[in-house]
């Protein structure tokens, strides 16, 4: 891949007035002066909506759509989907209390992740949230608690399921895997919960993230549908949710196609009245992440120095991998590529270079882009990296060297 070959303008999914990227309506320029300081994150809140509305569009009536709050936690970002989505799904005691703090009600909030303590378990019970069970110690914990406190819990059980999410940037379920309970002791373990005082509410099954291909999605909803009609049938108590996952991708890189989403609704379109049918009582959940939020925000850092080193041009920035480490690659890809990044203020502008861009740490890992075709630009520039607005900030090493953290701002 030459730099010549990247149009990072593919990606404008912002307008451009006057050679510079408008966010939220906003002139990054402007955006900069009011914000104060860079680096920072930006999202468009309009942008986040619309992605909502595609989703309602594009997906069968009746489909729940959660959000898997740990791609974007800004409180504001969760308070502006709690008033779109239907659920919001929590990974920690930490992402629960934010979501607690929104106006989506408790029994729409679900927990999941492995190795949850004791702490957690009760604080969600008390909570009223749905628990995703991850192991049987969970299940024996949340038994004894729930007892000791007096509050019947309302808990799902997550599935490692006996299949796998095909072409799949991350894989997580299937095979051995720290997720869930593995599908062929499940069975055993529904005998075990009728006989608790446990609101049994359904099946939790995710199989991976960051896909791409409608046919590999198709292939695994499908799968997952089977596999919760066939554990429904062990079920002590009618299913009233079954979260199929989710998985859909966004495009990141030069040639990847954004995902079919009308293809993924006519699937499921076909296969949701025969498991409506058997399961009348059953929400079927989707649980999204990326795909909601990660188009609508950028990362803004500044030009502080352009320093040329034998013939190569660097700009070197006051942001870089302790803010953003999956644009530098080093956030489960397996080969560097570069993320779309551009001159924020000089989009279009010419004359065009070819240049590094890197950040202000002690390492060669910070690297945001790697010879890549852009304005050419004098200090103060604004570099921006796209596709930012999931597993962005708090999946980045903040501490790391010690330079101040980004501010983050929905616009
Ligand atoms: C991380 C995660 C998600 C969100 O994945 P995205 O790729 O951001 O959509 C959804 N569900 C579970 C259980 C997860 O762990």
């Amino acid at each position: 891949m030459t730099g010549a070959q990247i149009h990072h303008a593919d990606f404008t999914q912002f307008p451009v007035q006057n050679d510079c990227l408008e966010i939220g309506g906003i002139p990054l320029t402007r955006l900069v002066q009011r914000v104060g300081r860079t680096p920072f994150y930006a999202y468009d809140r309009k942008k986040i909506t619309e992605r909502v509305q595609l989703l309602r569009e594009s997906l069968p009536a009746g489909i729940h759509i959660h959000y898997a709050m740990k791609a974007n936690p800004m409180p504001a970002v969760v308070q502006h989907l709690a008033n779109l989505v239907d659920g919001i799904d929590v990974a920690s005691a930490g992402e629960m209390r934010t979501a607690l703090d929104t106006t989506m009600p408790a029994q729409q909030i679900s927990f999941a992740g492995p190795g949850k303590t004791e702490h957690e378990l009760s604080s969600a019970i008390a909570a009223g949230i749905v628990l995703n069970m991850e192991s049987e110690r969970e299940l024996s914990l949340i038994t004894r608690i729930a007892d000791q406190i007096g509050i019947q819990p309302n808990v799902a059980i997550r599935v490692n399921p006996d299949f796998e999410l095909k072409s799949s940037g991350m894989k997580m379920g299937g095979g051995p895997k720290q997720f869930g309970i593995d599908a062929e002791l499940v069975p055993a373990l529904l005998t075990k919960i009728g006989r608790l005082d446990l609101n049994f509410i359904g099946f939790h099954i995710f199989s991976g993230s960051q896909n791409l291909k409608a046919e590999a999605l198709q292939e695994t909803q499908e799968k997952t549908l089977q596999l919760g009609l066939k554990l429904a049938e062990s079920a002590p108590s009618p299913v009233r949710m079954l979260n199929i996952g989710g998985g859909f991708g966004i495009p990141y890189f030069p040639g990847e196609r954004p995902l079919d989403i009308h293809a993924i609704g006519q699937n499921l379109d076909n296969l949701l009245p025969s498991v409506r049918q058997r399961l009348p009582e059953a929400k079927i959940v989707v649980e999204l992440g990326r795909y909601i939020v990660a188009e609508a925000g950028i990362y803004v850092c500044r030009i502080i120095e352009r320093k040329k080193s034998r013939g190569k041009v660097f700009l070197v920035t006051d942001g870089g991998l302790h803010h953003h480490l999956a644009a530098t690659g080093n956030f489960g890809q397996v080969i560097r590529k570069n993320y779309p990044v551009m001159i924020g203020n000089k989009v279009f502008g010419t004359p065009r270079e070819t240049v590094s861009v890197v950040g202000p740490l002690c390492t060669p890992l910070d690297l945001l882009a790697e010879q890549m075709e852009m304005a050419q630009t004098e200090e103060n520039d604004l570099v921006v990296v796209l596709q930012s607005g999931a597993y962005g900030l708090t999946a980045s090493p903040t501490a790391f060297l010690g330079h101040p953290e980004p501010t983050e701002v929905l616009v």
